[in-house]
């Protein structure tokens, strides 16, 4: 009697933990790939397949259910394969739960950062500045060059000083250190990419966040304009206000961005 008891009781939560188990999966896709193309895409292949599987078995054509029971199979390969960017920067995600690192921005950092950019876009001076969050960017200061130094406007604009050594590629802040500069960022190619009319500087700034937690802010050599790359979205063409708003309100508050440009 006791036994059979015992065993409906792990019977039922056995089904409880299976199903919590499905929910919190399907809630951690969807909260990792909201706001991305994963959604659409994501949710017109199921809703096709659903379809198709549904009419497929109530008219049963066996070949078609077969071959449909075999696509799921493949479908999910080849989502894997198109939502990489978003799978590191999921997986990247759950390990910086276990990240100790340190990326707590002073007040006059953000100052001394839009001071900097004011001037380097007053003097069309290209420049990409990334601010390091939870999760780390050793593998790109790995090809950079080490610097441990407080975060200047003067020296900010040393380093992307036309024809100094170190004004290709990005500069990487943690907290108020500059960390690395000179540093080759990933570059994914997306077809807006060449729709929006983006060079190799603009599109290392919006990877670098796609695939990251970072922050990265550009100025464009050719017309001095102001963006920031957050979350694989590119805000473009911003005052220098709203620079700062956007830096304080992701930097200081960690609060995030509203919506692409
Ligand atoms: P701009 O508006 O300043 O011209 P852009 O987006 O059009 O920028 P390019 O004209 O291709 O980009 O800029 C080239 C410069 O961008 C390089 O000289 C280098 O400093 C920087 N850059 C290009 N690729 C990377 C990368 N992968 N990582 C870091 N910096 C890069
Ligand atoms: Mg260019």
């Amino acid at each position: 009697m006791f036994a059979a008891s015992w065993n409906s009781f792990l019977d039922i939560a056995g089904r409880v933990l299976d199903f919590s188990f499905l929910a919190l999966l399907i809630y951690g896709i969807i909260y990792f790939i909201r706001g991305t193309r994963a959604v659409c895409v994501l949710a017109g292949t199921v809703l096709f397949l659903l379809c198709m599987t549904w009419i497929t078995e109530e008219l049963h054509f066996e070949v078609m259910n077969w071959l449909l029971s075999r696509l799921w199979t493949i479908i999910a390969m080849v989502l894997v394969v198109i939502f990489q960017p978003e799978l590191r920067r999921a997986l990247a995600q759950l390990g910086s739960f276990l990240s100790y690192n340190q990326h707590t921005v002073q007040i006059q950092t953000v100052s001394e950062v839009v001071a900097a950019v004011e001037q380097l876009s007053a003097t069309k001076t290209g420049a990409l500045m990334v601010f390091e969050r939870k999760i780390g960017l050793a593998s790109f200061r790995n090809t950079a060059i080490h610097i441990e130094a407080k975060v200047s406007s003067s020296l900010l604009r040393s380093i992307f000083f036309p024809n100094s050594p170190l004004h290709d590629g990005a500069v990487i802040i943690n907290g108020d250190t500059i960390t690395a500069a000179h540093a080759i960022l990933p570059i994914h190619r997306r077809p807006e990419f060449i729709e929006m009319r983006l060079g190799t500087r603009h599109c290392a700034a919006i990877s670098v966040t796609e695939e990251t937690d970072a922050l990265a802010i550009v100025v464009s050599e050719e017309t001095g304009a102001i963006s920031i790359a957050s979350h694989g979205n590119l805000h473009r063409n911003l005052t220098l206000q709203e620079l700062e708003t956007q830096m304080r309100d992701e930097l200081l508050t960690g609060k995030e961005p509203e919506s692409a440009s």
